[in-house]
């Protein structure tokens, strides 16, 4: 069943108008909640969302609980292909958790909130940006480590980057719900502007593997879950270019990386010169690679998470 969230007249004629879809079955009471497109220009969700409906809608017998699917929290985004909230100029992930009193987005934002507290978990999924590849992965705020990592450990992703307390950012959706006692992990996969649809199956099986492990789903879930790595021993690095260029990329993305492993190279397309060969600087994950071939001095290339300790 279709439910609108917030319903809100622009300036002229058009609406701000959030939905969700709420598919219910049996007499359990747990309650989760898919959530996306609080980036308009992130996209991988739309499909996780759809396929997650898709299955569920095939064999409704074997739900018992809730399920809510939030495919675009940014709809204005969404359908103008901009990554903030249009004309506001706004990150919407920057707003949370709202104020019932503030202007129309900050008023979205805690509408958006009171519907989601009290779920038993929350999935936000993100998609990067245009320039950078993320293979599947977790983030989460080591605050809420000991909680989300069993339940970040059964949505088939490759990596749970657990991110100190140094770098939260507070006004985002996911801060806010644990904040109130919502479980809440970020999911971020693939690359802005696309659909990666083997990521997106993936997450699909994972949420309804995690759906059994909640004891809200009793039909067929993908026996082989990846176990994902835990970046809690070792150390992320990130790699920056240090001239402006074109990247040729050398390695394949998600990769097991070596010291020393060229991963691409920046050159000069007017001289036909190499400017830099970028090198792995650990062993380790190849997580995050950029895709978009322009850079600057300072783009980040890379992130690597490396368990080995350098000497
Ligand atoms: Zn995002």
């Amino acid at each position: 069943m279709i439910k609108t969230i917030i319903s809100e007249g622009l300036p002229v004629d058009e609406q701000l108008i959030i939905r969700k879809n709420t598919i219910q079955h049996g007499n359990g009471t747990k309650r989760i909640c898919i959530v996306t497109g609080t980036h308009g220009d992130e996209l991988e969700g739309q499909y996780v969302c759809f396929e997650l409906i898709r299955r569920l809608n095939e064999s409704i017998e074997h739900l018992n609980g809730t399920v809510e699917v939030y495919p675009a929290l940014n709809p204005l985004g969404v359908d103008s292909v901009s990554r903030g909230i249009p004309t506001f100029d706004l990150d919407m992930n920057r707003i949370f958790p709202g104020d019932p009193n503030g202007h129309l987005i900050e008023y979205t934002a805690f509408k958006i909130v009171e519907d989601l507290k009290g779920a038993d978990m929350v999935i936000d999924i993100h998609a990067s940006n245009i320039f950078l590849r993320e293979m599947p992965q977790a983030r989460i705020n080591v605050q809420t480590s000991r909680k989300l990592i069993p339940f970040a450990k059964m949505l088939n992703i490759d990596f749970i980057w657990i991110h100190d307390a140094a770098t939260v950012l507070e006004a985002t959706l996911a801060y806010s719900l644990n904040a109130l006692k919502t479980p809440t992990i970020v999911v971020e996969m693939g690359i802005g502007m696309r659909i990666t649809r083997t990521y997106g199956n993936r997450l699909v099986d994972g949420i309804f593997n995690m759906m059994r492990k909640m004891d809200m789903w009793h039909g067929a879930a993908l026996k082989n879950i990846s176990k994902p790595t835990v970046s809690t021993k070792g150390e992320v690095h990130f790699l920056n270019a240090e001239f402006s260029g074109i990247i040729i990329p050398s390695v394949s993305h998600s990769d097991i990386v070596k010291k020393g492993d060229l991963l691409c190279q920046i050159v000069d397309s007017y001289q036909g010169v190499i400017l830099q060969n970028v090198f792995s600087p650990v062993d380790g994950l190849l997580f995050t690679l950029r895709t978009y071939p322009v850079v600057y001095e300072g783009s980040l290339l890379a992130r690597i998470y490396s368990e080995t300790t350098e000497k």
